[in-house]
């Protein structure tokens, strides 16, 4: 039966509680246990899939499927363990399921209350998967105090009290603020979130204190002893170079020995840490620098294309060498030309989204690196993109566009290339959809394989001939155009195991340019870069030489 750690947060929100858990995952991997991280959110979405990016940063896809919080993509690129449906959980998705519940007449004529209806639903949802693991780590969303949070905190609280003694143990984050004028760190703040915490029935056992500055040892006595946390609990949490300098640091701090004493193991298995090492090495050892041009929509929010700055960072490193990504809104090509904004760039990324916005801005930038046989990696929409440029520049198709595009602006102006696919197969089980479903979890979504055409760029990259990548988007390259595209460059050198669905597009007498359906940006992890976006950064390297 896996033991439990509780992770919340309190004073401000957005101190790394997600990073943290991820850490602490990492770091008891490296003790050699076996993990799973999980996510519970007070929002009252179902899940994110329907929040904008600039609300709630990017959604991570899990290869069962589930559109899920960008924590679980830290959770993954730290622990190298896929998500899953199972590991995310929001208000949103408790109470539909217990309303669902109390429809069918599953509480037998009882009123539904928070206690215990809703908590027991949230317990059920912990105990999921119990017996699969040394170690489930779990992350309550927002701060203690929220009144959305509630009943989150009740069934942790719950949860410790139902199981056996020991298995259980809480961790809190909190701010150490710094204060100039006096030159001190204020533990106040955090005595107070331990205090609202406390009056909910939980004790922390570890204390993880953001502070800009190393914590003097008489403020982490008066932390330990107002708090009630041992003092070699009391952990510090300074900023840091990089986010995978976290196991590394968290380490030093004594985090995973504080946890491990907290459940009284001991002797604690020695760590290996060679990973981590190995991921600092290639990091803070690269030479040169590589400029990315990231041709997007959501550009000012930095969360809404997590993974795919995570994913270049990696691609970076397995070639040591540092990236540098650069955001560049696509609207702007549709008023100037990208020839000024994009020269000097080694590569370009054109990243998913959705909606017509921008679009003809990202059929400019993936002209631009077509004709100037500059590295191009276009991704969901990017590939979209990168077909409907092909089609209208090479095929002569000049009205290509996507279907996408007519549905929302509820006029036909384009020539379908890209089409809103209605029927599809995933596994051995057929999926239908149409027009006018309801948008939340309706897509193409999860893990799903590809074939790759003998002797192509991809197969080259990916070193093998079956893939399998996730999913997430509505319409798809129409397959019907295949021939025409071909005649003209456009190798279709991905597809579904059916030969039905175009995967992967490549350019045949470009240097590096392909076009993926999929996201390969969700499954790279610092310890393993995906081999796509490790490629493209040699090619984008191999390109600068040309310059
Ligand atoms: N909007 C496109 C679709 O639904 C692309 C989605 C994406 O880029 N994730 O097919």
């Amino acid at each position: 039966m896996a033991r439990y750690v509780f992770i919340t947060g309190g004073v401000v929100s957005s101190l790394g509680k997600g990073l943290a858990s991820a850490a602490l995952g990492a770091l008891l991997q490296a003790r050699g246990y076996s993990v799973r991280l999980r996510k519970l959110d007070p929002y009252l979405n179902v899940d994110p899939g329907t929040m904008s990016p600039f609300e709630h940063g990017e959604v991570f896809v899990t290869d069962d499927g589930a559109e899920t919080d960008l924590d679980l993509g830290h959770y993954e690129r730290f622990t190298g363990v896929a998500a899953r449906r199972t590991d995310s959980v929001s208000s949103g998705r408790i109470y539909s399921n217990v309303l669902e519940k109390e429809r069918r007449g599953d509480y037998l004529g009882k009123t539904i209350q928070v206690i215990p209806h809703v908590t027991n639903e949230i317990k059920d949802f912990l105990a999921v998967g119990e017996d699969e693991v040394d170690f489930m780590l779990c992350e309550i969303g927002g701060t203690v105090g929220d009144i959305e949070g509630l009943p989150f905190f009740e069934a942790i609280r719950q949860f410790s009290q139902d199981r056996p003694r020991g298995q259980c143990i809480f961790m809190h984050l909190t701010l150490l603020p710094y204060v100039t004028a006096s030159g001190e760190l204020k533990t106040k703040p955090t005595q107070h979130s331990v205090k609202e915490l406390r009056s909910i029935g939980i004790a922390p056992d570890v204390l993880v204190c953001r502070s800009e500055h190393p914590i003097p040892e008489k403020e982490r006595e008066k932390i330990s002893l107002f708090c009630n946390v041992r003092k070699d609990a009391v952990i510090a949490a300074p900023d840091l170079r990089s986010i995978y300098e976290a196991p590394l640091a968290y380490h030093r701090e004594g985090l995973d020995q504080a946890v491990l004493d907290a459940f009284a193991i001991s002797p604690a298995p020695r760590p290996d840490l060679s990973r981590w090492e190995d991921v600092m090495d290639r990091l803070e050892n690269a030479e040169g620098l590589i400029r990315i041009a990231v041709v997007g929509k959501y550009t000012q929010l930095e969360d809404a294309y997590k993974s795919i700055a995570e994913a270049l960072t990696h691609g970076g490193m397995a070639n040591r060498v540092r990236v540098k990504a650069e955001w560049i809104d696509a609207e702007i090509f549709e008023r100037e030309d990208p020839s000024p904004w994009l020269e000097g760039f080694q590569a370009i990324l054109v990243p998913g989204g959705f909606g017509e916005r921008g679009t003809e801005g990202k059929i400019k930038a993936a002209q631009f690196a077509r004709e100037r046989g500059i590295p191009y990696l276009g991704i969901c929409l990017g590939m979209q993109m990168a077909v409907i440029e092909a089609a209208r520049n090479l095929a002569g198709l000049e009205d290509a566009g996507s279907e996408e595009f007519d549905h929302e602006a509820g006029k036909k102006r384009f020539t379908p290339v890209v089409y809103h696919l209605k029927e599809w197969v995933q596994g051995n089980h057929k999926v239908a959809r149409k027009i006018g479903d309801d948008k939340g979890g309706t897509m193409r979504l999860g893990a799903y394989t590809a074939q790759l055409a003998e002797g192509s760029l991809v197969s080259r990259v990916y070193g093998g001939q079956t893939i399998e990548e996730r999913h997430r988007h509505r319409y798809e390259v129409d397959i019907q155009y295949r021939d025409q595209l071909e005649s003209c460059g456009l190798v279709f050198s991905g597809m579904s195991p059916d030969g039905r669905l175009p995967e992967i597009v490549e350019h045949r007498d470009h240097p590096w340019f392909i076009g993926v359906q999929f996201h390969p940006e969700l499954k790279s992890k610092p310890f393993a870069p995906h081999p796509l976006f490790a490629d493209f950064i040699r090619a984008a390297r191999d390109n600068s030489r040309l310059v």
